[in-house]
């Protein structure tokens, strides 16, 4: 989306999209010059373009539809929303859009905030806490770990602590996503899809994974890892090993026979195969 007269690109520093009192829409900055010409005329209909000048809010909120998962486009310290845009420190989020009446929610732990970083282009906040999570955790870039949206995935120490933040455990511990244990200490996490994978499965998946070829179904198919099985079927699956069911899962996979493997029966099965290879070596 560009700005009708400098055709510049809109952005959140020099090119907000703002709305005049005719209903076009204009870059601030060419409003701004406009202010400081003698007519002050709307240069598409030639209305008067008005003193209540507002950032377009449907536009911005248009746009933040496109603007989910922050944690994509880190770069060291630097925190951007998905459209590229560079989140700012603000201290009041309100000043920042004039007073109107806008609430703003951390895009990650959803609490209410009025301070933090923010996209103000895209309406796009985050707390500071969940911020430093976005630039001080550790990033997993193995291919195939990832959250059941495909998500990049990141290393939180104490995760049952934003468990309790957000209210989805409250007892000092957290629900692995991909061994259905509750546990303590270290997860791998997704926070847009409030995912988790404990430590132990995070180990455990890196085994298999090394060795996935070595996986096959009772009709000696290979088996895939399907990281988000769940979501792009729409439906959670029953291992065929264990017989628990998983709705926030990967499975390995064979779709010809219909047959999955959770995380846990994948590596129990790997190491009976290491352990057999050495015996018979
Ligand atoms: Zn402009
Ligand atoms: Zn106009
Ligand atoms: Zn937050
Ligand atoms: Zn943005
Ligand atoms: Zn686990
Ligand atoms: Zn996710
Ligand atoms: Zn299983
Ligand atoms: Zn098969």
């Amino acid at each position: 989306m560009e700005c009708g007269v400098c055709l510049n690109e809109y952005d959140s520093r020099n090119h907000v999209p703002t709305l005049l009192d005719c209903g076009h829409t204009l870059c601030r900055n060419c409003i701004e010059d406009l202010l400081s010409s003698e007519q002050k005329l709307c240069p598409i209909d030639r209305n008067p373009i008005g003193t209540r000048l507002v950032p377009n809010y449907e536009l911005l909120s248009l746009l933040e539809l496109r603007c989910q998962n922050p944690i994509r486009n880190l770069n060291e310290n630097e925190l951007k929303c998905k459209n590229g845009h560079f989140l700012a420190c603000s201290e009041d989020f309100k000043a920042e859009y004039e007073g109107a009446g806008l609430m703003f929610k951390c895009k990650l732990c959803k609490r209410e905030i009025n301070d933090g970083w923010l996209c103000k282009f895209c309406v796009f906040p985050i707390c500071d806490e969940c911020k430093r999570w976005s630039t001080d955790t550790q990033e997993i870039n193995d291919p195939g770990i990832v959250c059941v949206k495909n998500h990049k995935i990141r290393l939180t120490p104490n995760a049952e602590e934003w468990n309790s933040r957000i209210g989805r455990w409250k007892n000092g511990k957290f629900l692995c996503d991909t061994c259905l244990v509750k546990k303590t200490g270290a997860s791998a996490q997704c926070r847009t899809c409030n995912f988790d994978m404990c430590a132990d499965c995070l180990y455990k998946l890196r085994q298999v994974l090394s060795m996935v070829e070595y996986l096959i179904c009772k009709n000696k198919h290979p088996l895939v890892w399907l990281p988000d099985f769940v979501t792009s079927r729409n439906k959670d699956f029953a291992c065929n090993g264990c017989k628990k069911r998983f709705n926030k899962s990967g499975s390995f996979n064979c779709g010809l026979c219909r047959f999955d493997l959770c995380i846990l029966c994948a590596e129990s099965r790997i190491v009976k195969m290491r352990n057999s290879i050495h015996e018979l070596l």
